[in-house]
């Protein structure tokens, strides 16, 4: 069975360990490089990218998870971990790891619609997505590698590119696993 680690700094990490015990998965807390060790997929949590990226600088995490990355690992950011995998940042401009061939608007709706819960259709199953967006950012485009699994408003809200999987929305605020477990598939086919 896969083990996945979640980046475990700040934001709602908890929820993304409830989410992978409902399918029986227990997790790593990723804090510092060595904790990725024998991790096959990693969860890169929402909250604030800023804090993030500062902690993940400071202790190294930053290029271990690039490095983790080009060995094949998978990864999967919900929201400020989206933000925290595209190749470009704006709103206002950030560094990031830019693993996901995407350019990305930090707090895309605005504050006044800081937070919302929509229904809408995904390519991977006939039943629609319940998404919570959360000061969510908005995908203002993709590359050519990169694959729309799931829109809303006409934005991309959920993409893939080979082994990174990304989502502006909070799938582990919801009580159904389905994006998660597409995660564990994506791992298994690895
Ligand atoms: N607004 C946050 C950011 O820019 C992301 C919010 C979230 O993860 N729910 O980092």
């Amino acid at each position: 069975m896969a083990r996945i680690g979640i980046v475990a700094i700040q934001g709602d990490y908890q929820a993304h360990a409830k989410g992978l015990e409902r399918l029986g998965l227990g997790c790593t807390f990723v804090r510092r490089p060595p904790d990725i060790d024998g991790t096959q997929g990693i969860i890169l949590p929402g909250g604030e990218s800023t804090t993030h990226l500062k902690i993940m600088k400071e202790e190294g995490l930053f290029d271990a998870l690039k490095e983790f990355a080009g060995r094949g690992g998978a990864l999967f950011g919900t929201c400020a971990g989206a933000i925290l995998l595209a190749r470009d940042v704006r709103g206002p401009r950030q560094e990031s790891l830019g693993l996901l061939d995407i350019s990305i608007l930090r707090n895309g709706y605005g504050r006044q619609l800081a937070s919302d819960v929509h229904t809408g259709p995904t390519k991977l199953r006939n039943e629609p997505l319940e998404m919570v967006f959360i000061r969510a950012p908005i995908i203002e485009s993709i590359g050519e590698k990169v694959e729309v699994l799931a829109e809303d408003g006409g934005h991309p809200v959920l993409v893939r590119q080979a082994n990174i999987l990304a989502s502006t929305f909070h799938p582990e605020l919801t009580a159904d696993p389905f994006v998660h477990q597409y995660f564990l598939n994506m791992l298994a086919q690895r």
